[in-house]
């Protein structure tokens, strides 16, 4: 039966790196896959990470099943990273996940039992469209990002989602934006805040890059903000690029529900998606971030190296906007600057993607999408110079 089978297109970004790994040249630079390297090009385990897996293997006693929702102590401490102090949390059901895509596919499998139709931003994450498509939610895009400012394009959002028809699910980048790191303002959520409401459409916000942007609760505001403002709402979190555990799968999904009981109820039907995509989730990770949750000085180590990665990023959007600058004397690249996270477009076509990887050594995803994190500070005014070269 397999003869009839046809093998699906390779994976855009994770063919990047098998050509990154054969190239030979000693001065290549990857940009490509999101994950986030230091300074010496190293993904490393974190120390309150490696303290909280020692503090695990010598006090664990079982690895017996938990629930579909995970570890329920896991639960009750991810709620307050998200939410705040102040969440409205009778209200809010949390369920461990493998990851921030096993809880946009439980979400996503569940909000398909309720609506039909989906928005997802234009560009987006390119796994949001494929979960949407697995749950065969109808996918609609609203205009996001304006290429010619690099910045987003707020009105043509507004005008867009004034379209949507109620009990429409709407995907929103909670910060840090994949694939263009800008995200709305303040005032900006707040207007959409007031769409939502009025038009009747259920957020789902994805918060997959915490502590990336500006800091841990800066980064959480938009979704705060909408959970004290919307009567129900859907979060997609994911552990894997703060606690740095990416292969360890751990995410939370999080229902906001109009009442505590409504809430209890769709967190139900949120563990039966849980139970046929997976049953339940892998332990190790959520119980690791557990550990650093509740321990108040690991908390606060913990903390500190987020900070740590999160200057890193914005130390290098400011030299690359500095050396944008220097070499085209203008402002064109400021943008790099103002956007938030490890990812930017930086504005070239496919074509000259490709000649960056095989002229400079530069490897990038097709659409332009630079992670920021893969240079050294001592690669930037070689990256910056290649940009300019290709673009003619
Ligand atoms: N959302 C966005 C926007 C992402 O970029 C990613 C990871 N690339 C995820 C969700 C999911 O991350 P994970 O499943 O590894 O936690």
């Amino acid at each position: 039966m397999f003869e009839k089978l046809q093998a699906p297109p390779p994976d855009k970004i994770l063919s990047l790196i098998s050509a990154y790994a054969e190239d030979t040249r000693p001065n290549k630079i990857d940009l490509g896959v999101g994950v986030y390297r230091d300074e010496t090009g190293a993904t490393p385990v974190l120390e309150t990470v490696r303290e909280a897996e020692r503090r695990l293997l010598a006090t664990q006693k079982t690895k017996s099943y938990f629930g579909m929702g995970g570890d329920p102590a896991f639960c009750r401490a991810i709620v307050p990273l998200i939410f705040g102090t102040d969440a409205p949390s009778d209200r809010i059901r949390a369920l461990q996940t493998p990851g921030g895509s096993g809880a946009l596919s439980i979400l996503m499998g569940f909000a398909a039992k309720l609506t039909k139709r989906i928005h997802i931003p234009d560009p987006s994450w390119g796994n949001h469209a494929a979960i949407a498509k697995h749950s065969r939610l109808e996918i609609l895009r609203y205009p996001y990002f304006d290429a010619a400012t690099s910045r987003v394009n707020f009105p043509a959002m507004k005008a867009a989602l004034e379209k949507a028809e109620a009990g429409d699910l709407v995907l929103l980048h909670g910060c840090c934006h994949n694939p263009t790191g800008a995200d709305l303002s303040r005032e900006e959520w707040s207007e959409l805040a007031d769409l939502l409401i009025e038009k009747k459409l259920l957020a789902l916000v994805d918060l997959a890059y915490q502590g990336f942007g500006d800091g841990l609760d800066e980064d959480a505001w938009a979704v705060r903000h909408l959970a004290s403002r919307l009567p129900e709402m859907l979060v997609a979190s994911s552990c894997s690029k703060n606690f740095g555990i990416y292969r360890d799968r751990t995410g939370a999904a999080f229902v906001l529900g109009k009442t505590s009981q409504e809430a209890a109820v769709a967190e139900a039907q949120v563990m039966m998606e849980a139970r046929t995509g997976y049953s339940m989730p892998p332990d190790h990770g959520a119980a690791v971030v557990r550990i650093i949750l509740e321990d108040e000085a690991l908390y606060a180590a913990w903390r500190a190296e987020l900070e740590t990665m999160r200057s890193r990023i914005a130390d290098l959007r400011r030299g690359l906007a500095e050396s944008f600058r220097r070499r085209t004397n203008s402002a064109a690249y400021d943008f790099l600057m103002e956007s938030r996270g490890m990812f930017s477009l930086i504005g070239v076509t496919e074509e000259q993607a490709k000649r960056l990887r095989s002229e400079f050594g530069i490897y990038l995803v097709d659409d332009g999408r630079i992670n920021i994190a893969g240079l050294k500070e001592d690669q930037i005014d070689t990256f910056v110079e290649a940009v300019v070269t290709v673009k003619g």
